[in-house]
């Protein structure tokens, strides 16, 4: 069985306390290796490594080109072992291979936009009275810890790490309890391309023990963190203490909209891609859709028809659209909110069970669900579920599908399909969320900010605005 064992200050230790846990396989629910399970200590060790490895300047300090160069080989190693990667991630996290396969080239590319980023000119000058001159340079924030959930355990990770490291950060990494696997991985490339000792640490654990260390910590300067809205206010308060910097990228319920000009099936195409991509469990899903009046018998028919023909498996079975949950504890979550949905009265057009695959019936799978006649206030509508579930509503016109789609206390991501690209903009402006796809849904690029309004979130990843929470920013005057 493998061990997964911790990564602080250049080695490769198992938890002080000597305790594990095991890690399962979603498909079956097999152990599929034993990891570490770190606590506070642990944290604390690997919080002092990356603090003596950021104040010895090994890496804060070395020119933009030296550490592009490692980041560069990062990148070349991760495509070297992608398609091992890939199937590490699947087997410990259920999405389907091809999936997997996109986030490890995804993963990738990032280190190498950030590489490439950081060796670019930056900066501002700005002109004063005379004979004062003035710039504006940006710096490392410090040391940083990172805690990432489970939907995303590679790709979320390195949303992270790329722009901390190119910007001259230490780090801590601190990935969901149940998904370790592709992040040991990802530290045994950074040894292998030659990272500098202590720069980059990796403790496996629990929130509350390792996650909220990091959180508290004084010897930490920013807290970046992908989770729940709900885990993202307790880091915001523990965080308060040193006045850490913080970058939060929180939940959603996100809608997507079809007026009922837009191209049919492309549209019933991108609403099924919007809500099953990876069994639900994207921040960003499309799990509110919201159709015209007039479409809505048809385009729930032809939804119901497409949604039936979804391939279900194990991820790394080849042709498989979709796996299984990540875990028993979030499948009965999942199952609670389907029975919640009928409780309050709303239609179930399709799935709602756990389905028990042949040769598989220990795996967390459940059906393609999709629940018609909602309303405002019912769960299903406001809870972000994070699983295959699909909540309808319908709008009368334009000024009816921004108010629907706006009343969420989330802002993170929304679609919109129609013909008309006037009208397309004009909704899109109206909508209070940070990413938002016209005719398209889930394109995710390294070039474009990523992050959402409201209780989605402070601050975004990714892009050029993704170098933000990496660096404090100074400004020197100089007497000319
Ligand atoms: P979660 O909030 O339960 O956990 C996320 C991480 O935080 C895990 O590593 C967990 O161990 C850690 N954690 C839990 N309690 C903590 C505490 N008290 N202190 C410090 N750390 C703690 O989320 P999850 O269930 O793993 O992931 C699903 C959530 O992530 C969804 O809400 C989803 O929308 C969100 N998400 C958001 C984005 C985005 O970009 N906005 C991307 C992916 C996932």
């Amino acid at each position: 069985m493998p061990e997964l064992n911790m990564y602080i200050d250049g080695q490769w230790l198992g938890a002080r306390s000597g305790s594990k846990r095991q890690i399962l396989n979603p498909a079956n629910g097999e152990i599929i290796a034993i990891a570490a399970e770190g606590g506070r200590e642990d944290a604390r060790l690997a919080i002092l490594s990356a603090r003596r490895a950021f104040d010895s300047a090994v890496w804060s300090e070395v020119s933009p080109a030296e550490r592009a160069k490692l980041l560069y080989l990062v990148a070349d190693l991760l495509e070297e072992h992608a398609e091992e990667i890939a199937l590490l991630e699947t087997k410990n996290m259920g999405k389907p291979l091809r999936e997997s396969r996109f986030d490890v080239a995804d993963a990738a590319a990032c280190f190498r936009y950030y590489a490439g980023l950081i060796t670019k000119p930056m900066g501002q000058v700005y002109n004063v009275a005379d004979p004062v001159q003035g710039l504006v340079v940006r710096e490392p924030v410090g040391v940083c810890g990172l805690i990432v959930p489970w939907n995303y355990p590679l790709l979320m990770s390195v949303w992270k790490i790329a722009p901390a490291l190119a910007a001259g950060n230490s780090i801590v990494l601190k990935p969901s309890e149940l998904t370790p696997v592709t992040a040991v991985r990802l530290f045994r490339i950074f040894e292998d391309a030659g990272i500098p000792q202590g720069v980059a640490n990796l403790v496996l654990g629990t929130g509350p023990e390792v996650g909220q260390e990091l959180a508290e910590s004084e010897l930490v300067d920013l807290i970046a963190f992908t989770g729940g809205t709900a885990t993202g206010r307790t880091i915001m308060k523990a965080a308060a203490g040193n006045m850490k910097n913080i970058s939060l990228e929180l939940g959603g319920k996100s809608p997507n909209i079809v007026f009922a000009d837009a191209d049919f099936e492309t549209a019933v195409d991108y609403a099924l891609f919007a809500i099953f991509a990876n069994q639900g469990q994207v921040c960003a899903a499309g799990s509110r859709l919201l159709l015209e009046e007039s479409i809505h018998d048809r385009f729930v028919e032809r939804l119901v028809e497409r949604a039936r023909q979804i391939r279900i498996g194990s991820g790394d079975e080849e042709g498989t659209e979709m796996g299984p949950l990540v875990s028993a504890g979030h499948m009965e979550k999942v199952l609670h909110y389907i029975e919640l949905g009928k409780r309050e009265g709303a239609r179930l057009v399709l799935g709602g069970q756990r389905l028990k695959l042949k040769g598989l019936e220990n795996g967390y799978f459940v059906e393609p669900t999709i629940f018609t006649d909602t309303t405002p206030e019912m769960s299903i509508v406001r809870d972000e579920i994070f699983g295959p579930v699909l909540a309808i509503q319908t709008f009368k016109d334009e000024p009816d599908a921004i108010r629907v789609a706006n009343d969420s206390v989330y802002g993170l991501a929304a679609g919109v399909f129609t013909n008309d690209n006037a009208k397309a903009l004009r909704v899109v402006k109206k909508l209070r969320a940070g990413i938002t796809w016209i005719n398209t849904f889930h394109n995710t690029y390294n070039e474009a900010p990523w992050g959402g309004y409201k209780q989605s979130g402070i601050g975004r990843a990714l892009g050029t605005f993704g170098l933000d929470a990496y660096t404090e920013i100074k400004q020197i005057n100089i007497n000319l």
